[in-house]
């Protein structure tokens, strides 16, 4: 099948797939509330023929898997979007504004959900001419941070019988259309950690009665950052971040204990694996010098996102004859983290982003901006994009 015919028939549905967007805009959920969203998405999928509906998971009425060519022989890939909205006063004038106080489609997961909807759509079109299956995934809870959506669809089955997923972001800082994906790992592991430092309280004018763990922790927060410094190889890239302190009550008090919180985030699964030890280290080993003990709480929040090389290159390609050979780049490392990681750790996943900048149209608001906004010309390509790349994987070219 040409690239032109799924081109013309991403076209043929660009206004469908503009006024879902602005449906979906207009009435924004939070992590694991997305349930009249998934409703919306289930009918849409019933409609357009696909089987093996299954709507909820992690106990809520949440999320959505769905299949096409349910029993053909051939590959199988999964094509993934997220659907949570942010607790985010919009600011945006438009008529498709949240009509959900307080809460906004603000990261653009409208957009890649009606992105997947118009593949889905697209591919169902064309299912007798599809060498093998194709399962879309709607995903609650990515920005949650807390309990992920992808992590709780995988333990209830979202990959089972799936080779190989991939999943697009729209990109404000990208111009609208063009496309940066990169080989092996393209956005961080994000992990939090608390340190407790605990001493011997006391009056603030007799120190000498009190262990003051306020020296242990500035000291142990000064020689957190040797971590990155002295620690990892300078060719490697990590971040330690501390964000929280909690401690004392009154000037003259020496306090009994200092908490303090933060981040670490890297592009190396080995180096995210060694930070707890490497903190544990400097808080015991300084707590101790200044007759204190320290505590860690280190919670993984999201792994490292791996695209696999082999599906990388084929996305290269398939992306090249949709868009232009121009108009795909090279991603640069980035920094923030995505639960699609979760799904790459299981099977070869491919991530890329898609931009939807253009200053013209004010859709070069930063993410997570009151307004941000995303260029309605970028859903085409967004659908043609996925629906192409299924298309070339099952057919293996
Ligand atoms: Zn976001
Ligand atoms: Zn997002």
């Amino acid at each position: 099948m040409s690239r032109q015919k799924i081109r013309s028939l991403a076209e043929s549905i660009g206004n469908d797939t503009i006024q879902l967007r602005h449906f979906l805009h207009s009435r924004p959920e939070t992590a694991w509330k997305e349930v009249e969203t998934s409703k919306k998405v289930e009918t849409l999928l019933r409609e357009w023929g696909y089987e093996n509906i299954h709507r909820g998971f992690n106990e809520t009425e949440a999320g959505v898997t769905a299949d096409l060519n349910i029993g053909k022989e051939g590959p199988s890939i999964a094509l993934r979007a997220d659907m949570d909205a942010l607790a985010i006063m919009e600011e945006n004038n438009v008529p498709y504004a949240s009509q959900n106080p307080g809460v906004m489609h603000a990261c653009g997961h409208d957009a890649h959900m009606s992105i997947l909807l118009g593949a889905a759509r697209v591919l169902a079109s064309i299912r007798d001419e599809l060498p093998g299956r194709v399962r879309v995934i709607f995903q609650p809870s990515e920005e949650s941070g807390i309990v992920s959506g992808a992590n709780c669809m995988i333990k209830e089955g979202a990959l089972e019988g799936i080779d190989a997923i991939a999943a697009l972001h729209i990109w404000s800082p990208l111009e609208t259309g063009v496309v940066a994906v990169r080989p092996g790992p393209i956005m961080a592991s994000a992990d939090s950690w608390t340190v407790r430092i605990f001493g011997k309280g006391g009056h603030g004018a007799m120190p000498q009665d009190a262990v003051d763990p306020t020296l242990a922790a500035t000291t142990f927060i000064n020689s957190l950052q040797t971590i990155v410094s002295r620690e990892i190889d300078p060719q490697e890239i990590g971040v330690v971040s501390v964000g929280k302190i909690i401690a004392g009550s009154a000037f003259n008090i020496i306090p009994d204990s200092v908490e303090i919180t933060g981040s670490v985030r890297t592009f190396n699964p080995a180096i995210k694996k060694h930070m707890p030890e490497m903190i544990k280290r400097i808080a015991d080993g300084i707590s101790a010098a200044y007759r204190c003990r320290a505590e860690l709480d280190f919670t993984s929040f999201v792994p490292v996102t791996i695209n696999d090389e082999k599906l990388t290159d084929a996305f290269i390609q398939s992306a090249r004859k949709t868009v232009g050979d121009d108009r795909v780049c090279t991603s640069p490392l980035v920094m923030v983290s995505e639960d699609f990681s979760y799904y790459q750790e299981q099977i070869p996943g491919l991530f890329f982003f898609l931009g939807s900048g253009n200053a013209g149209k004010g859709t070069d608001h930063p993410h997570h901006s009151p307004h941000f906004n995303v260029d309605d010309d970028v859903l085409v390509e967004g659908v043609a994009l996925l629906a192409g790349f299924a298309l070339d994987y099952l057919a293996g070219k």
